[in-house]
């Protein structure tokens, strides 16, 4: 199996993040987690270890807005020149926004600190010097996979670093930047319909966002509910998509404790959707913080459930592509995703 990886994702490394209450914290979406992945699937014999190729901008421009991809490209570097509000840019070598749109905003300010609170929906997307570098070729990561997928390989793993799924047309939040697996699937809809089907802990926010009104791209996440967890405003069961995308969007929100059970029997669900739309492809958002040890979860699903949801989603026997997303604890990350990719190992 191919595995996509980059090492330029070691230059997206914040010191520190922002929670709840104003807490500061090491940052849980950190380095050591493709570390991790790369030494379980090193004991795999399946795994071959790939960087990833050039596509250009024209593939993400075809998800994301042209301004937003302009202000990732240049936030960093504006931050620094504008020395931010009380001179903060020389203090601190991460752009946090602290000032967010309100209801009947003007829209983008011409201030660097301002443009990051409007292309921004949390504090969990702070900007580095190796921020962009690491989004744009974690995509490329994606699109190497789904090129191949397209070529007629039955599967291919982007492992992905900054993860993608939280990110909309033009917005940041969640650890995410560019929306990965939307970038795929984008790409791979150029060859007929596609569904993504997001198995992360939270809500793919941004990937419903970027297809909600998509006719060609099914998409579904299964999650914790919004109404308790992040991201909070979007990943309801009664957001179904619009316009031509009317029915395509599916929401699975599941209760804390969820557990294997109950998990695949969403799962079952889900799978079934897909069955009857009846993609060429399939896009997988693979966030293993679903996992019952994890430091931002409160689900119960075992490692074994995890190998469970890999052979469901590889009976659907269409060519697929995985994306590396969510999963934090770095302990049981490895063994997870070899679990998750293992139903595919063979092909
Ligand atoms: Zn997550």
């Amino acid at each position: 199996m191919k595995v996509y990886y980059s090492e330029a994702h070691r230059g997206h490394d914040a010191p520190f993040e922002i929670l709840e209450g104003g807490v500061s914290v090491p940052v849980f979406e950190c380095p050591e987690r493709m570390e991790r992945i790369l030494a379980a699937l090193a004991t795999t014999g399946w795994a071959e270890v790939t960087p990833p190729r050039d596509f250009g901008l024209e593939p993400v421009r075809a998800v994301h807005a042209a301004d937003y991809l302009h202000y990732l490209q240049t936030a960093y570097a504006d931050w620094q020149a504008e020395g931010g509000q009380l001179g903060i840019a020389t203090l601190s070598p991460v752009l946090y926004p602290a000032t967010f749109p309100p209801r009947r905003g003007r829209g983008k300010p011409r201030s660097v600190v301002g443009r990051a609170g409007y292309y921004t929906m949390d504090l969990s997307a702070p900007i580095v010097a190796g921020t962009y570098p690491a989004a744009a070729a974690s995509a490329g990561c994606a699109l190497s996979a789904a090129e191949d997928v397209a070529r007629g390989d039955r599967v291919a793993f982007a492992l992905c670093r900054p993860p993608g799924h939280h990110a909309g047309c033009d917005y940041a939040g969640g650890y995410c930047y560019l929306n990965n697996a939307a970038i795929a699937a984008r790409y791979l809809a150029r060859r007929g319909k596609v569904a993504v089907v997001d198995v992360d802990y939270h809500a793919g926010n941004g990937t419903q966002d970027i297809f909600y009104e998509a006719g060609d791209v099914l998409t579904i996440s299964i999650h914790a509910d919004p109404a308790r967890q992040y991201p909070y405003f979007m990943g309801y069961a009664d957001e179904t998509g619009e316009g031509p995308g009317a029915g395509l969007h599916r929401n699975f929100p599941l209760p804390p404790g969820t557990g294997d059970a109950a998990y695949l029997r969403a799962l079952d669900e889900a799978l079934a959707l897909m069955r009857t739309f009846g993609p060429e492809s399939v896009v997988v958002s693979a966030g293993m913080d679903i996992y019952a040890g994890d430091p931002l979860g409160d689900f119960a699903v075992t490692a074994e459930g995890i190998r469970a949801i890999g052979r469901g989603l590889a009976a659907l026997r269409r060519p697929t592509v995985v994306v590396m997303e969510g999963g934090y604890n770095n302990e049981a990350l490895g063994e997870n995703v070899v679990g998750l990719l293992s139903a595919f190992g063979g092909d």
